[in-house]
């Protein structure tokens, strides 16, 4: 604990730390109500600058600690295991400190930036992985490369900047990184018990990058009114990506037909009939007869009569509730979603019967609005109702 050596003007380091205590508790004994909230900003930046110079501190000590074995008489068998024993901490921070301190050692410029405060600790050990990885190839240069980018960018920048150096560096140990993080792509969709289905996976670099092109474009910016949180808005693009695909009919015939979701429903369901049986979705469990309705405003049908034994089944023709003419028609005059104050694109909508065609509603442009999957939602499941203006325009009465 009491260094040989003597810290400037004589104090053991003992005596340093006692100071540095008996300053921070200084600090905390401030009435912080009495000072301005603004100049917590610059607190801030002075404490994380004391933080990075303190890790410095803290790393160089380690560095001696780890050298010469200092944990030997404490019977730790490494000074990882002490770190996680004495200081309570993650195998894998406490193996991060030790490798980083050893790193430091040949990284001179970044030793000096950490114990400057110009850098965080973050920053130090991506520096520090990365000489590693590099070997040999890590010279002065790109040292100086990613200390100076290090000190004006957030820990991620940092690390594409890092990926630049590398590519020029190694280019052929990077594309092997990128064959290997291919190979650990995956995706599980399971249902649960309350049949929701959950979503695990892991793409790699072009694959992510192409799932969050579409789902940007799904989503689009917010609108004001928009209540969803950014996770629910990434949920309904994804599923409105899907749909969008399905109705397209440009994927492969499963079963020598084009994929589509199917539901069966009885027609007492679709009327809201009490007593009446929940609609079937094909992977999933029942659904309620108002999701039943919904999805039912805009599809194709097949009418099958059920006789009195189950196996007296009849199939009419099938045939688009919105015929693609009148289609056409409402693309024309609604052009986008006619939700009040909604501008999805009419790719993005359905029809919405305003009276249901299952409650007699007529298929005719009166009775139709183009509505975006969300407001189609909130029309059926949330219970806004819908109703033409004096000048045309489409008012939601909220429930
Ligand atoms: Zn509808
Ligand atoms: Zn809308």
């Amino acid at each position: 604990m009491c260094s040989k050596g003597g810290v400037r003007g004589n104090w053991t380091s003992a005596e340093v730390f006692q100071q540095i205590n008996s300053l921070l508790d200084r600090l905390a004994d401030e009435d912080l109500t009495a000072v301005p909230a603004e100049a917590m900003g610059d607190d801030q930046i002075a404490l994380q600058r004391i933080d990075n110079r303190v890790r410095a501190e803290a790393l160089r000590r380690l560095r001696r600690f780890d050298k010469g074995q200092g944990y030997t008489d404490s019977m730790a068998l490494s000074a990882k295991a002490w770190l996680r024993w004495k200081c309570n901490l993650d195998y894998n921070v406490a193996s991060g400190q030790v490798e980083v301190a050893r790193r430091l050692e040949t990284l001179p410029q970044t030793s000096k930036a950490l114990a400057d405060g110009d850098i965080s600790y973050r920053h130090a050990s991506l520096i520090a992985r990365t000489a590693e990885r590099l070997g040999d190839r890590m010279e002065a240069h790109a040292e100086e490369i990613l200390v100076n980018a290090a000190k004006e960018l957030d820990p991620l920048r940092l690390r594409y900047a890092i990926a630049q150096l590398r590519h020029c560096l190694e280019p052929d140990q990077v594309l092997d990184d990128a064959k290997k993080a291919h190979e650990r792509r995956f995706l599980y969709l399971s249902q649960t018990f309350d049949g929701i289905f959950r979503i695990d996976g892991q793409l790699d670099a072009d694959g992510g990058a192409a799932l969050q092109t579409a789902l940007n474009a799904a989503m689009g910016p917010p609108a004001a009114d928009d209540w969803r949180s950014a996770a629910e808005r990434r949920a309904d693009a994804l599923t409105d990506i899907a749909r969008r695909q399905l109705d397209s009919g440009r994927l492969r015939e499963v079963g020598g037909q084009k994929p589509h979701l199917m539901i069966t429903v009885d027609m007492a369901t679709l009327r809201k009939e009490p007593g009446s049986r929940a609609a079937e979705l094909e992977w999933a469990q029942p659904i309620p007869a108002e999701t039943a309705r919904r999805l039912a405003c805009d599809c194709t049908i097949t009418p099958v009569l059920r006789g009195l034994e189950s196996h007296q089944v009849e199939a009419g023709r099938t045939s688009r509730v919105i015929p693609p003419s009148m289609r056409r028609a409402l693309i024309a005059r609604d052009k986008h979603c006619r939700f009040p104050g909604c501008d999805r694109p009419v790719a993005w909508t359905d029809g919405h019967h305003l009276k249901h065609w299952a409650d007699g509603g007529p298929t005719l442009p009166f009775n139709l609005a183009l509505l975006c999957g969300r407001h189609h939602y909130a029309t059926h499941e949330l219970g806004y109702r819908l109703k033409w203006g004096e000048n045309g325009e489409l008012v939601a009465i909220p429930p």
